[in-house]
């Protein structure tokens, strides 16, 4: 189906970041936006400095850098100043237990005030700062903490409890732990943050770091083998900068909402750094996803830029436009979409609710910011992701029969979206992963492992993914993960787990599991490992469904066929079966 373009009028230029995409596009050059940082002395380069002491030493301090809303509506603001401080504190606490530069400060929380603070002082202090998503179980957090080697943990009492406890005595690296609600009762080897924080100065000379020194690890899935940690360096501040201010239009002031959880790289990209960087207040909301109040924040906080994804815009469609009606929403400016395919029906029910369509934009973990995007000046095609970011050169490319990578010029040709390395954020480097990530380049493009197409206008339409990773709400799920969890209970013997469409999460996991000799394939059973998996994974990635087969097809070399249980259970082409190996029924 046809959807038609949605045109930008007068009042979508005037004021924009990007006034005219093609001379945006003309005129840009990295190098200029880096001088718009302050930098360091001797070419270095820290991300929280331009996000934080920037503002305060050119006499913005008190601004309001974060709102704070808690799951009972208590509101906590900080000022530039105050976070800054904030961050000071806690980049006191992690120095004087000799957490140095380059060391690794993991995060476990849910979205409060303390994770802001840490992400922040870890950056001032030189270390590097990882979030974890705090519905992750025990056992995602044990393989992430692992390769990242982390030093240092932030985390609450209650999480401590349940989910580091009991891998504690296998995080051989782990020295530190701060818990942010600490009991009077704290656990042995754990230190009550409050009590650490109120012993510190609220000053701190940010360390010195250059733009290659490593600041965040954010970890994603592959579909086979273990988590992989991209490595992001403080240059990639730059592009956090530059793309929140052309893709999401963010000015000096503007009130911005992320609703991304900053356990994932879009909340700490563009939930922490990028509105930061931006001089805007970002608002955080601690509680999850509710209609009423998600327009009761958008109306009461009057944000102006709303960057949020497509399952909580589904599940909003879901409510009707006529809730969002009955707010006063004209602070909104500017809304925009990532994370997964947005539909074209949900971009246009943007115009119907809001008066202006969500703008859809895409990128990965690896590439640590925005890189194709519609713009608040730029027509929309509903169901395209727009085009790429100034500065950002992006393709569509094949591998010919001789293996090497060629373009392919014919619009609305399928093929994998590639881009040409060098912008600010690119990954740097799996950790401790070369091969993995060498993989990862091919004839000077990066390979992106999404399937896309461009159309005659330069505008990427998204296909899919070349592998079979699964995304649940907006998060991405490794099946070997879930199938790893599974396989440790007694009873089973193989796993395959596939993503099946779902019309809120865009995709759920479904997990086909063939037993043991003597293990009885019961609804108890069924039951016993749906919650074995959610106690091992967290609800996030634990399958919601399981089924019994007696086998699971394999290729000859053993590995499970996704692609076929998938074509199974939707009743889709099986496609090639020539590595299928014969399956006893
Ligand atoms: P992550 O690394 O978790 O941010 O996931 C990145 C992947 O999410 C991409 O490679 C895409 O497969 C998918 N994705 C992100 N944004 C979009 C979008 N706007 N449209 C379609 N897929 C998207």
């Amino acid at each position: 189906m046809q959807w038609e373009v949605i045109r930008k009028h007068q009042q979508d230029v005037a004021g924009a970041n990007i006034q005219d995409y093609e001379a945006s596009i003309a005129a840009f050059s990295w190098a200029r936006e880096q001088a718009q940082l302050d930098g360091l002395p001797k070419g270095g380069l820290n991300i929280a400095h331009e996000a934080l002491d920037r503002h305060v030493l050119a006499g913005r301090g008190d601004k309001l850098a974060l709102r704070w809303i808690g799951r009972d509506d208590r509101v906590h603001d900080f000022s530039y100043a105050d976070l800054q401080a904030a961050a000071n504190r806690f980049a006191n606490v992690l120095a004087r237990r000799g957490v140095g530069k380059g060391e690794r400060v993991f995060s476990l929380l849910g979205r409060t005030p303390e994770l802001y603070m840490a992400a922040l002082g870890a950056l001032k202090n030189g270390s590097v700062f990882s979030p974890l998503f705090s519905a992750f179980g025990p056992e995602p957090i044990k393989a992430r903490m692992t390769i990242g080697a982390a030093k240092a943990l932030i985390t609450s009492e209650t999480f401590y409890r349940r989910k580091i406890e009991p891998i504690r005595h296998e995080l051989s690296s782990l020295e530190h732990v701060f818990l942010t609600d600490c009991s009077d009762d704290p656990p042995v080897g754990a230190t009550n943050l409050t009590a650490a924080m109120a012993m510190e100065q609220d000053s701190f000379e940010t360390v010195w770091t250059v733009p290659e020194d490593m600041a965040l690890l954010h970890f994603t899935s592959g579909t086979t083998g273990r988590p992989k940690g991209a490595v992001h360096v403080h240059q990639s501040v730059v592009a956090h900068h530059v793309t929140g201010k052309l893709a999401l239009d963010l000015h000096p002031g503007d009130i911005f909402w992320c609703t991304a959880d900053p356990g994932w790289v879009t909340g700490a990209s563009y939930g922490i750094i990028s509105p930061l960087t931006n001089g805007a207040t970002l608002i955080v909301d601690q509680a999850e996803f509710d209609a009423e109040r998600w327009y009761r924040i958008l109306e009461a906080q009057k944000v102006n830029v709303w960057y949020t994804a497509p399952t909580a815009i589904r599940m909003l469609m879901k409510a009707g436009a006529g809730l969002a009606k009955q707010f006063d929403l004209s602070n909104l400016r500017f809304m925009a979409s990532v994370g997964e395919p947005l539909n074209p029906e949900a971009v246009i029910w943007g115009v119907e609710a809001f008066g202006k369509p969500f703008h859809d934009n895409w990128w990965q973990t690896e590439t640590g910011g925005i890189m194709i995007a519609n713009y608040r000046s730029m027509d929309v095609k509903p169901g395209s992701m727009g085009r790429p970011l100034p500065g950002v050169t992006a393709s569509i490319v094949e591998r010919s029969r001789d293996g090497k990578i060629r373009e392919v010029g014919k619009p609305m040709a399928m093929g994998e979206l590639a881009l040409r390395p060098g912008w600010p954020s690119m990954m740097r480097a799996y950790l401790n992963e070369e091969e993995r990530y060498r993989k990862c380049f091919a004839g000077g493009w990066y390979l992106t492992g999404d399937l896309a197409m461009r159309d005659a206008d330069g505008y990427y339409w998204f296909v899919g993914r070349a592998d079979d990773v699964i995304k649940s709400a907006g998060h991405l799920i490794g099946p070997f993960e879930v199938e790893s969890a599974l396989m440790e209970h007694a009873a089973v013997a193989e796993a395959g787990v596939i993503g099946i469409p779902d019309a809120i999460a865009g995709e759920v996991v479904k997990a086909f599991v063939a037993l043991k000799e003597g293990a009885e394939p019961t609804e108890a059973l069924r039951k016993e490992l749906l919650g074995h998996a959610r106690k091992r994974l967290g609800p996030a990635i634990a399958p919601k469904d399981i089924a019994f087969r007696k086998n699971l097809p394999k290729t000859r070399s053993g590995k499970i066929m996704r692609r076929l249980l998938k074509a199974r259970e939707l009743g889709l082409p099986e496609g090639d079966l020539s590595t299928l190996e014969s399956e006893e029924q």
